[in-house]
């Protein structure tokens, strides 16, 4: 481009989430595509190379999961051919797209925000909420605000790296920084529960001139389509980004064992990671590079009380955080330490408004409950409901109900247990169930003890307190548990730009994404120090 500036990319403001009120404009606007949709069977082409691609091994339909007799398409899973046709693409593309001037990189992913923002906004949110069963709040958080949040906020990031220069150059010489993408491509698997989070592992490595090959979770495939759809229209060259639907195992056989395969940006359980990270491990000697690798998987998010936090605020705090979008949130509170001195008062409000919480399809706006993803998960849900039915330390406070006649359908449930170790308290269940363990007032220092020590997993936790000494012994004693803490809050609903957002321990790399810290595992720096006036002569002073 015939162009001498330096740029500066504008200032980024989170989108704004717009309200869908009942029988406004905007939300009639929505329910026209949402019906127009429901109302298509599509096919579900996989992208490779640009080229949409509707073969594969076995046609496999899509439902959504309020109503699993419906059919929304098709797509047709890959085989191990299309794995290698899209890593051929990315590396075919990889020298031309690495050789785009970084703010037409850039530029790509504003045009993309500012498409969702306005005419891809219904699409993408019917699909997400026809797809994935979400509500149209869940839905235009996550699909339109967080995915714009993502793309303007890691193009203002990525400036920022590239400023990033050495402090000095001594006289003659001068020391630069060249940001570099990797050497390959990158792999991003993806899960079901964030639309955003599916474009954001594509398009944040890519930002930085990576390419890539994208494998998401079969039930957000609905979604992904109108995620290339979307980066097609922002001007992505063709096999920058290639979407495959090969199974998982299948296609990290070939892109695990791939000389030029040169990272990871996985998000989903942690098992699945676990098993990522020993494969490439395994294979290590193969690549040209070490592959990046980085992974946000599980939690077991706390909320925990003290004496003086107000019964209210923790009751709203613990519907919200454990409730929306059915619990699969992987920072959604699922376990609860509540001081035996609040506890009537947190029951009384929590039960209260839970009988006032309404579940069906996304199509009803009075629904705050929809459906879980599949019938996989409802199954694995309902028997951790089981078990607390069953168990002599345990009983259910809410909820407990579940139906999968029409969709998947679990009703919002509380789990009291008087053992701080039973099982909902530990595991992660990815669903609509909270278990709450109700401590002794003079024990909350144990309390917290046992909030830090009961769970592999560190992404979200909140405390609610109003004593300033019981907020800094929270903040102190939960250090490591949380990547993400909250004071007085729920711990969901991290916006880019604010919380930037990962956890530790089991919880993954904590490369926050949305972050500077994330855009920096995608880049390989070149230090170049040039020499404007070279010795002649090879002895130096002290030689005399
Ligand atoms: P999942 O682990 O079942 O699947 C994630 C992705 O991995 C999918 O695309 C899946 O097809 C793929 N996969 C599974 N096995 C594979 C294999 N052997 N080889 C290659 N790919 C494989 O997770 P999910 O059900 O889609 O999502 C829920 C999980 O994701 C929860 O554990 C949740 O906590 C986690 N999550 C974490 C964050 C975070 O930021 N920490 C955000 C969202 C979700």
């Amino acid at each position: 481009m015939l162009t001498d500036a330096t740029f500066k990319i504008p200032f980024p403001e989170n989108e704004p989430v717009h309200a869908y009120v009942p029988g406004g404009q905007e939300r009639k606007a929505l329910d026209e595509t949402l019906q127009a949709m429901k109302g298509e069977v599509m096919e579900l082409p996989a992208f490779i190379n640009g080229e949409r691609i509707f073969d594969g091994e076995e046609k496999v339909s899509v439902h959504p999961p309020h109503e699993h007799a419906h059919t929304l398409g098709h797509f047709y899973r890959g085989t191990k051919q299309h794995v290698n046709d899209a890593i051929d693409a990315a590396l075919s593309a990889k020298d031309a797209w690495a050789a785009t001037p970084w703010q037409d990189r850039a530029a790509v992913f504003l045009r993309a925000a500012d498409l969702l923002a306005g005419p891809f906004r219904h699409r993408m949110n019917a699909a997400t909420m026809l797809g994935q069963s979400k509500n149209v709040f869940q839905s235009e958080i996550d699909a339109v605000a967080e995915m714009c949040d993502f793309f303007r906020f890691n193009a203002y990031f990525l400036s920022q790296v590239y400023e990033e220069q050495p402090l000095h150059s001594p006289t003659p010489l001068w020391n630069r920084m060249d940001h570099r993408p990797l050497e390959g491509f990158v792999f991003a698997i993806t899960p079901f529960n964030f639309t955003s989070i599916a474009a954001n592992l594509c398009a944040a490595p890519v930002m930085c001139g990576n390419v890539c090959v994208w494998k998401p979770s079969e039930t957000q495939i609905y979604s992904a389509v109108v995620i290339m759809e979307l980066f097609e229209a922002a001007g992505l060259p063709k096999g920058v980004i290639n979407l495959i639907y090969t199974d998982g195992p299948v296609a990290g056989d070939i892109v695990f064992k791939h000389r030029d395969f040169a990272g990871l940006h996985f998000t989903g359980s942690t098992g699945v990671f676990q098993t990522l990270w020993k494969e490439i491990g395994e294979n290590i000697t193969k690549y040209r590079s070490y592959p990046r690798i980085v992974g946000e998987t599980g939690g077991k998010d706390f909320v925990v009380a003290h004496p003086t936090a107000f019964p209210d605020q923790v009751a709203v705090g613990l519907l919200r955080g454990a409730f929306e979008f059915q619990g699969q949130k992987c920072s959604a509170a699922s376990r609860a330490y509540l001081p035996s001195s609040l506890w009537p008062a947190i029951k009384e409000r929590l039960v209260a408004d839970m009988k006032t919480l309404k579940m069906g399809t996304v199509e009803d706006p009075a629904n705050f409950i929809n459906a879980v993803i599949d019938e996989r998960a409802f199954d694995k849900i309902a028997a951790f409901i089981d078990v607390a039915k069953k168990a002599s330390d345990a009983e259910i406070v809410a909820g407990g109900g579940y139906d999968k006649s029409v969709g998947y359908f679990i009703e919002p449930t509380v789990i009291l247990t008087t053992n701080p170790h039973f099982k909902t308290m530990e595991e992660e269940i990815f669903g609509p169930v909270l278990t709450i363990y109700v401590y002794e007032d003079a024990d909350w220092t144990e309390a917290l003890k046992l909030v830090d020590e009961t769970s592999p997993y560190a992404l979200t936790g909140a405390v609610f307190a109003t004593d300033r000494h019981a907020i800094i012994e929270a903040t102190d004693a939960l250090r490591n548990c949380a990547g993400n803490f909250y004071i007085n809050d729920k711990p969901t609903g991290a916006v880019v730009g604010q919380q930037p957002f990962g956890g530790a321990r089991g919880s993954g790399t904590n490369d926050k994404a949305g972050s500077i810290l994330n855009l920096l595992r995608w880049i390989s720096p070149r230090t170049i120090k040039e020499n404007f006036n070279p010795p002649t002569d090879y002895r130096y002073p002290f030689l005399g």
